[in-house]
């Protein structure tokens, strides 16, 4: 039996990307696109099993929010989304199930494990994190995840740098770059006594995403409750 798969942003670079994913994989069913103003209940009504979201912070709060409360698991891909929204999904998820990632792309999952095996052997640390100029939110979803799981891993302060800049995410500056040409670009730069570490990570393309959404859309039902992050699927 493939799995019964519903986009939401289906006309978007991501959501057209999924589209394309799903239709490419033999274990998958896409019965439903949707996009800005299409009925919700197109998703029950086509008898999706999985719901794939990539639309707008604004948006996947009630999308995600219909598809739990209809028994449709949900694969969340959209950025920018707050800890109340998180705890709603939890809250909803029972019957159906949920995955949000701020990064499905396997070389960012391992870009961030890795930034958190290095956190506790450097005094201080700099994310520059590059994108295209339509990305809406800023600093990325990426780059504060990294910043918050290497936070865990140290378990104490960052030497404090000078100056205002960047955005500070517990004592991790984040550098945004917003220029055409990039599709999702990070650098983490950890500083030492005399030596530096850099890890960096490239999507070089929309397809790096999709064996990651892939991967959560086959796995979301076995997957109980809210689940943040890939790396929890893919056991590292
Ligand atoms: P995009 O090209 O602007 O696509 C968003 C799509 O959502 C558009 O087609 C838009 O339709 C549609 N939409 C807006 N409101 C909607 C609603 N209420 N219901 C259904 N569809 C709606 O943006 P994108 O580059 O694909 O990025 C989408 C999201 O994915 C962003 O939050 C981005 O940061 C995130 N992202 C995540 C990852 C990851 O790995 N997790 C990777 C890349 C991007 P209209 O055009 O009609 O407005």
């Amino acid at each position: 039996m493939r799995v019964r798969v519903a986009i939401l942003g289906a006309g978007g670079r991501m959501g057209s990307e999924v589209v394309r994913a799903v239709e490419a994989d033999d274990e998958l069913e896409l019965v439903a696109r949707i996009g800005r103003g299409d009925a919700l209940e197109t998703m029950v009504d086509a008898g999706a099993e999985v719901a794939v979201d990539f639309t707008v912070p604004d948006a996947a709060p009630r999308n995600v929010a219909f598809a739990l409360d209809h028994g449709v698991h949900a694969v969340v891909g959209t950025t920018g989304l707050g800890d109340d929204v998180l705890d709603d999904f939890a809250a909803r998820a029972g019957a159906a199930n949920v995955v949000v990632a701020p990064n499905f792309a396997l070389g960012a999952v391992l870009m961030m494990r890795f930034a958190a095996l290095a956190a506790p052997f450097f005094e201080a640390a700099e994310i520059v994190e590059r994108h295209h100029d339509r990305k809406l939110d800023a600093p990325s979803g990426t780059s504060l995840r990294t910043a918050a799981l290497m936070g865990d891993a140290r378990g104490r302060a960052w030497r404090p740098g000078p100056g205002e800049r960047g955005f500070d995410a517990a004592g991790v500056r984040i550098h945004s770059l917003r220029l055409p040409g990039s599709v999702a670009h990070q650098e983490v730069l950890f500083g030492g006594v005399g030596e530096t570490l850099t890890i960096r990570h490239d999507s070089l393309d929309r397809t790096s995403f999709m064996p990651g959404v892939v991967l959560a859309v086959k796995r979301v039902a076995s997957t109980p409750g809210l689940t943040v992050g890939l790396e929890h699927l893919l056991g590292v």
